[in-house]
């Protein structure tokens, strides 16, 4: 492999894993600590997110082969926290001081939006920080995914079949809330791969007394086992719709919360490639001198955006834009973050309505 020279600034770099653990996060630090190494620069793993940064609980990286057999696991190898000190100025200040000291001039950083905050903080006090998209909820609007989505979907989907099976036995309809905290996608699709006879999600009008009757024409037509997916979004919905559901149809109906199982397992073979390419992509930004930056996938291609226009175009897609930010942006930012909002929901549309036709 060629190696590239090495820009004189780049001497050591961090990678570190913060906000929820996500299947594939290992593969991501594997893919960005080997890249980094192939181009001579050493490598701190650091340990439980910024708290790592303030703490100095770091491992230095010389050798590729210190990140053996790792890209099969699941959970993150650097493990995470939350850490409120970090907004701080006297978090920060130890920030520097660490990374000053340890002669650390980049650091790549896997996590969601909080994270990607905290790389923008970074990388105003000097330090250029990338993120990378690692969440199960896959609700970063700037990528179409996000690493352990398709782990996670694959594990809820697995546990519905089960849930299914016992269904199918006693004639039983299960209402299942899935992750995803501002998100349907997870609801979506685990909906569609399980035969939900019903899918509610937070972008989309649900028609409740239309899927209650959707559920009586089915018992009618024979059918025995009933399954409804809703994403976590709906807070607090999927139980009720339960008890809905069973005094409305009389069928005895279970609910049942997945929670953080689907943050679990091994992540699978769309996950592992996903981060790898997200985190040997991060590394060759971090060497053309990019900073404050996400790494995103987009119709199949790598690429990145500023992480302020991935926050932002992140507000406007959940509706959390306030009036100000929104007259703020440039002619071209609103065509562009529109266009991106208007496709996301023009993709889960087609979805929800694939998954009511053919229930
Ligand atoms: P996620 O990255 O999964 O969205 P969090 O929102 O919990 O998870 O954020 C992870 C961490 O990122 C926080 O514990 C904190 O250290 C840092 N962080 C979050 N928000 C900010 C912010 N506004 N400014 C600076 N750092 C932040």
């Amino acid at each position: 492999m060629s190696t590239p020279s090495t820009p004189k600034k780049l001497r050591r770099i961090a990678i570190l894993t913060s906000g929820g653990d996500a299947p594939g996060m290992n593969a991501a630090i594997r893919a960005a600590a080997r890249a980094a190494l192939d181009r001579g620069v050493e490598v701190y793993g650091v340990y439980e997110g910024y708290q790592g940064l303030i703490d100095a609980n770091m491992k230095l990286y010389k050798s590729p082969r210190e990140l053996c057999n790792i890209i099969n696991k699941s959970g993150t190898y650097l493990y995470t926290a939350r850490c409120e000190a970090f907004k701080t100025p006297e978090g920060m200040a130890k920030v520097i001081e660490n990374c000053k000291r340890r002669r650390i001039d980049g650091v790549i950083a896997i996590g969601g939006d909080g994270t990607f905050r905290g790389a923008t903080d970074l990388s105003k006090h000097g330090i250029p920080t990338i993120g990378i998209p690692g969440t199960i909820d896959n609700d970063i609007t700037s990528t179409d995914v996000t690493i352990g989505f398709d782990t996670a979907m694959n594990t809820a989907m697995n546990m519905i079949d089960n849930l299914r099976d016992t269904c199918e036995s006693h004639a039983r309809c299960n209402v299942i809330e899935v992750m995803g905290r501002w998100s349907g996608n997870i609801a979506l699709r685990t909906g569609i791969a399980s035969g939900a006879s019903a899918i509610a999600i937070p972008e989309i009008p649900f028609d409740e007394d239309a899927a209650i009757q959707k559920i009586i024409a089915q018992k009618e037509q024979g059918k025995r086992s009933f399954i409804v997916v809703v994403s976590e979004g709906l807070v607090g919905y999927a139980e009720k719709l339960a008890k809905t559901i069973q005094e409305k149809t009389a069928i005895e109906t279970k609910f049942a919360r997945l929670a953080h199982i689907q943050r679990g397992g091994k992540p699978t073979l769309q996950d592992r490639l996903l981060a790898s390419e997200l985190g040997y992509t991060a590394i060759q930004y971090l060497f053309e001198g990019k900073s404050d930056i996400v790494v995103c996938k987009e119709d199949g291609k790598i690429g990145y955006k500023n992480i302020s226009d991935a926050l932002l175009v992140d507000r406007m897609f959940k509706k959390k834009m306030t009036e100000e930010e929104y007259a703020a942006l440039s002619a071209e930012d609103k065509e562009w973050m529109e266009a991106r909002c208007a496709k996301l929901l023009a993709d889960m549309q087609r979805l929800y309505d694939i998954a009511n036709n053919i229930c």
